[in-house]
């Protein structure tokens, strides 16, 4: 029984590894646009970056994004 959970949790495991590699991937997307998050009309954070961020509503939801780096 044991062994058997075990090996359901290596296969769990397995799959969600690959799953956080792939969200991972798309973090460093999100990651970018974390910067600019809830600063709206306040200086882009990204290093040697002047611009304003900006706040957009792309299908009822709020992004911001610098007008500069435009992420
Ligand atoms: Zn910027």
């Amino acid at each position: 029984m044991q062994k058997k959970v075990l090996k359901d949790a290596i296969k769990k495991g397995g799959s969600s590894i690959r799953d956080f590699r792939n969200t991972s991937g798309r973090k460093g997307n999100f990651q970018k646009n974390f910067n600019v998050y809830e600063r709206n009309g306040l200086s882009c954070k990204r290093f040697r970056c002047k611009g304003i961020v900006k706040k957009k509503i792309i299908s009822n939801r709020s992004t911001f994004f610098c007008n500069l780096c435009q992420i």
